[in-house]
């Protein structure tokens, strides 16, 4: 299996292939500017542990492109974190950005730890290590973390803290903000909210009636994707995170999973439900939105695929053989650059607020969410059936001629 990098960069290639970039814009070295990040920052961070003693950690930045706006992505914290998965995150946010139409680049920061063997001082002075080191890098018009894997609403208060000891006191530095410190109602919620919206959208395609779902990852963006099918009267039939899975035919107590998450730190043992023996993957449901990690279904598994409907609320959870067969088999996926891009706007709104001082209600976030994602979802479901190609594909498409559009008009001198 090729990583995450060379999988997302070849079809970044396809696409420039079947938009002859080439000989639309011969000489302008479109692909090289695509594949290559505009900037990478990678650095050592020692942070002084509770015990005594120092700790290094591997840290990284990578601003992919700002070619529609300044730079914009997600912080992970994972033990995974590498340099190739930075780089495939940032520019897929370049490409998240542009398709759904707001006015950023793409960008990815990470660490390479695991958060839960931190104490939370420790995990603070590591957030403010990485802040301080980046200060001449990161700003409101420069570029604007946010929350991705292991690190939330705190960490994001530590990083505003931390850069406005160095600069002017500037909410928009960051997005994904506590409510206290100028976050925006409906953020925490909006990932998953927007993955259950595209998803809404694609069950009328299909004409589904009465379908389950199931739900892997049960973070930020499975929790919040399972909770609104749960509030929508929808039977979420099974969820895995990495602890472990509970199932149950007659529909999950989504809510009492999470809390039972909060207090133990898992879903393994919920009450609710039987254990789930394998892989989510293969589990009997008609939807199944994968809301973890990158390649999680694979050539491997997906011929064990029983939905009828794949949603990415993860980042790259399908690899490109896994695609094939998914295609093959007429199994519809709703590409992650669109189906979980409902963060960024949010994210953006909250930018949108800071700046301008004035804080909307939820529902005026969620309408202005809602009416966002549709619209791209329409997009991108039109630009399939004209190019008679996949959601991806077509999602892929749309991004990649704004992106270099842009890139033309704003000439090379
Ligand atoms: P999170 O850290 O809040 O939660 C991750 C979840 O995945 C946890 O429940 C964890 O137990 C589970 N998990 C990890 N490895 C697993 C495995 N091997 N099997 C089953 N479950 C596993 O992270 P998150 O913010 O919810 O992000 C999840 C995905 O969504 C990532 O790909 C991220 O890039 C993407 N994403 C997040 C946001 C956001 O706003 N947080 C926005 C867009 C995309």
């Amino acid at each position: 299996m090729a990583n995450v990098l060379e999988n997302a960069i070849s079809l970044v290639q396809k696409t420039a292939d079947i938009l002859n970039f080439n000989k639309r814009f011969q000489g302008q070295e479109i692909m090289e500017r695509l594949r290559i990040p505009d900037k990478v920052i990678m650095f050592r961070a020692s942070v002084q542990l509770d015990r005594g003693g120092l700790k290094v950690f591997n840290c990284y930045r990578i601003q992919h492109s700002d070619v529609l706006g300044c730079y914009k992505g997600g912080i992970r914290f994972h033990p995974d974190v590498d340099l190739d998965e930075v780089k495939a995150l940032a520019l897929w946010m370049t490409l998240k950005t542009a398709l759904v139409g707001i006015p950023y680049g793409g960008a990815k920061g990470g660490i390479t730890v695991d958060p839960k063997t931190l104490s939370i001082t420790e995990l603070e002075r590591l957030v403010r290590k990485y802040t301080s080191r980046l200060v001449n890098d990161i700003g409101p018009n420069i570029d604007i973390p946010a929350p991705d894997m292991g690190t939330g609403a705190r960490e994001m208060a530590w990083i505003y803290d931390e850069y406005r000891k160095y600069r002017d006191v500037a909410r928009g530095v960051v997005t994904g903000k506590p409510i206290a410190l100028g976050g925006s109602l409906g953020r925490k919620e909006a990932t998953g909210r927007g993955v259950v919206c595209t998803m809404l959208e694609a069950v009328k395609d299909l004409g589904l009636k009465n379908y389950t779902v199931g739900v892997q990852g049960f973070g930020n963006v499975g929790s919040h994707a399972a909770l609104d099918c749960f509030e929508r009267g929808l039977k979420v039939v099974a969820i895995q995170d990495i602890t472990g899975g509970a199932c149950n035919p007659e529909g999950l107590n989504v809510p009492e999973m999470v809390k039972y998450r909060d207090q133990t730190g898992g879903i393994e043992g919920f009450p609710g439900g039987k254990p789930l023996a394998d892989n989510i993957v293969s589990y009997p449901c008609d939807v199944f939105l994968p809301c973890a990690k990158e390649n999680t279904i694979t050539e491997e598994n997906a011929a064990n695929v029983k939905a009828k409907l794949i949603v990415e609320g993860a980042n790259g959870p399908t690899t490109p053989e896994a695609d094939k067969i998914l295609e093959s088999r007429k199994v519809v996926v709703v590409p992650d650059i669109l189906a979980n891009a409902g963060g960024v706007i949010v994210s953006y709104f909250e930018w949108v607020q800071n700046r301008e001082g004035f804080y909307w209600e939820e529902e005026d976030v969620n309408t202005r969410l809602f009416n966002r994602l549709r619209k791209a979802y329409a997009s991108v479901k039109e630009m399939a059936v004209a190019k008679k190609v996949s959601l991806r594909q077509a999602a892929y498409c749309i991004a990649l001629e704004k992106i270099v559009q842009a890139m033309i008009a704003r000439g090379v001198q």
